[in-house]
């Protein structure tokens, strides 16, 4: 298995991890998330999504490996957005600056169980 290239989690810590062959088919079949996502980093590939339009993009996509994953992961969350970590880019999400930042990073935070990177 090649290295964890992308991490998509909720509110509660639930994660799907795909790695780079998985992440890169993904973004291909699903046009980059684009119609999923609320908010996205310029510089990287950390975005948030909306549930709802994540599992519409999933079933309109054609089948991949990680779907039923991502879907039970949408279709679960209990807030009405997931969120995705690029774990690839070292990136400081320095531009990111809408309010879809603010909550993509206390999600994060939650999800590593502690505060790291900016503050
Ligand atoms: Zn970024």
């Amino acid at each position: 298995m090649s290295r964890e290239s992308l991490v998509f989690f909720d509110d509660e810590a639930n994660e799907v991890v795909l790695d780079e062959r998985e992440a890169a088919s993904l973004h291909e079949l699903t046009d980059g998330l684009e119609s999923a996502t609320v908010s996205a980093c310029q510089q990287c590939r950390s975005r948030v999504l909306a549930c709802l339009a994540l599992v519409d993009v999933l079933d309109d996509a054609p089948p991949h490996p990680r779907s039923k994953d991502l879907r039970e992961l949408a279709e679960e969350a209990p807030t009405p957005h997931v969120f995705v970590q690029d774990l690839i880019s070292r990136c400081r999400h320095r531009v990111w600056r809408d309010p879809g930042y603010a909550e993509w990073r206390g999600a994060l935070d939650d999800l590593l169980g502690e505060p790291r990177g900016v503050h």
